[in-house]
């Protein structure tokens, strides 16, 4: 997708610090990190957002979720706990129209959602 900054950085356009790459995920740290571990989990196919998921592309959102717990595991937060977040949309607050789920640890969260 022309245009879409995540795109650019999977295709290695923009530069960024990867922590996890497979043959349909990719993980990079958010340039504006809001907790000690903060990174952003992509599908390598560009969908824009959980409204354009389908019984055909869904399978994405288990590939991130598998990422993530791969990610974990490597960065000593599977028992320490770590916090997925996909925002959808303006109301959300979603800035980058490439689905994309915050992960963020290293640091106690809290209970609240928001
Ligand atoms: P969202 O608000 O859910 O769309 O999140 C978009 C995230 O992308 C924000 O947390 C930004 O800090 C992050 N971001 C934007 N540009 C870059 C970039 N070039 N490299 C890494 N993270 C980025
Ligand atoms: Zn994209």
């Amino acid at each position: 997708m022309s245009g879409c900054i995540f795109c650019k950085i999977r295709d290695g356009e923009i530069p960024s610090n990867r922590v996890y790459e497979d043959d349909k995920v990719l993980a990079f740290k958010d340039i504006n990190p809001v907790a000690p571990f903060h990174v952003l989990i992509i599908p390598k196919v560009h969908i824009e957002s959980v409204n354009e998921l389908n019984e055909s592309n869904v399978n994405t959102v288990a590939d991130i979720h598998l990422a993530a717990k791969k990610i974990a595991e490597e960065n000593g937060l599977k028992d320490k706990g770590y916090r997925l977040i996909n925002n959808c949309g303006s109301e959300a607050g979603q800035t980058v129209m490439h689905i994309h789920y915050h992960m963020i640890g290293g640091k106690n969260l809290g209970t609240a959602i928001i």
